[in-house]
């Protein structure tokens, strides 16, 4: 699931391949789908490679500068600055003015659609409110009495919504899209050269070969747990100061816990 929604956008499939009737049992599935998942899991072999696949998170750098929303110039900025329709401010996804659903702008980030500060910590449950009500507000019942072109936007909208949310909700993979925001690329199949940090990991993979009943494993898992939120809590501090070195260093041992966290979820 997760490498699909990443690797796959789902505009992909809802513009080219599938149904109205099968996009509409898609989005309906998500929601539970997506909580369903553990927050620490993506499996070795799958896990988003960000710097190598231009797919996930179609955003440009040029675009991630910020984008005055507070005026309509005849120019538009960014793409869309102004609703295509009725000319009015900040249309973000839906126009607020006329309810015209804008095409996907860029420069409107993850956390923007949310409404959230751009930051690591978010607050449970603030992304489930929004995400739900966007996924209503560009269901393809309603807006099927619009234009092609509108119901398109719509699909893109909402495709962008899922990814918005599948990035954010994993402390992960929004760790990883804010330094993208800041402009900073990770590459998580870069190797750590401590011997150190090697040699632990090393022994938990071991622990974890060898445990022969899943008290044991979770007894593991638990301790991966607090590992990722150590490392958490260091990337939010790391980051919150632009210390991106420390930031790098941070998400580049969540991913090896994360590693050893998902062989653990598969073994159970
Ligand atoms: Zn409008």
């Amino acid at each position: 699931m997760w490498k699909t929604l990443i690797r796959t956008p789902l505009s992909t499939f809802t513009r080219k391949t599938l149904t109205q009737s099968i996009y509409l049992q898609l989005l309906e599935q998500t929601i539970p789908q997506l909580q369903n998942q553990p927050l620490y899991t993506f499996n070795t072999n799958q896990r988003p490679r960000v710097s190598k696949n231009p797919q996930f998170h179609s955003i440009r750098s040029s675009e991630l500068t910020g984008n005055s929303y507070g005026f309509c110039s005849s120019v538009p900025v960014n793409g869309t600055s102004c609703c295509w329709n009725c000319n009015a401010q900040k249309p973000l996804l839906i126009c607020q003015s006329c309810g015209s659903v804008q095409p996907v702008d860029h420069s409107v980030d993850y956390f923007m659609i949310f409404g959230l500060e751009r930051k690591f910590d978010i607050e449970d449950g603030s992304l489930e409110g929004m995400y739900k009500s966007w996924q209503k507000k560009l269901h393809p019942d309603l807006v099927h009495t619009k234009s092609k072109e509108e119901r398109e936007y719509a699909a893109d909208q909402s495709a962008r919504v899922i990814d918005a949310y599948s990035t954010l909700r994993k402390p992960l993979s929004r760790a990883i899209y804010l330094m993208r925001l800041e402009g900073v690329e990770v590459d998580e199949e870069q190797t750590v050269s401590e011997p150190e940090l090697l040699g632990e990991i090393m022994e938990i993979r071991e622990a974890v070969e060898e445990a022969t009943d899943s008290q044991a494993l979770k007894k593991i898992q638990s301790q991966m747990e607090e590992k990722l939120k150590h490392w958490s809590n260091c990337f939010a501090n790391a980051f919150g100061s632009k210390s991106f070195d420390e930031a790098i260093k941070s998400i580049q041992r969540m991913t090896y816990y994360h590693r050893v966290y998902e062989e653990i979820v598969r073994k159970l």
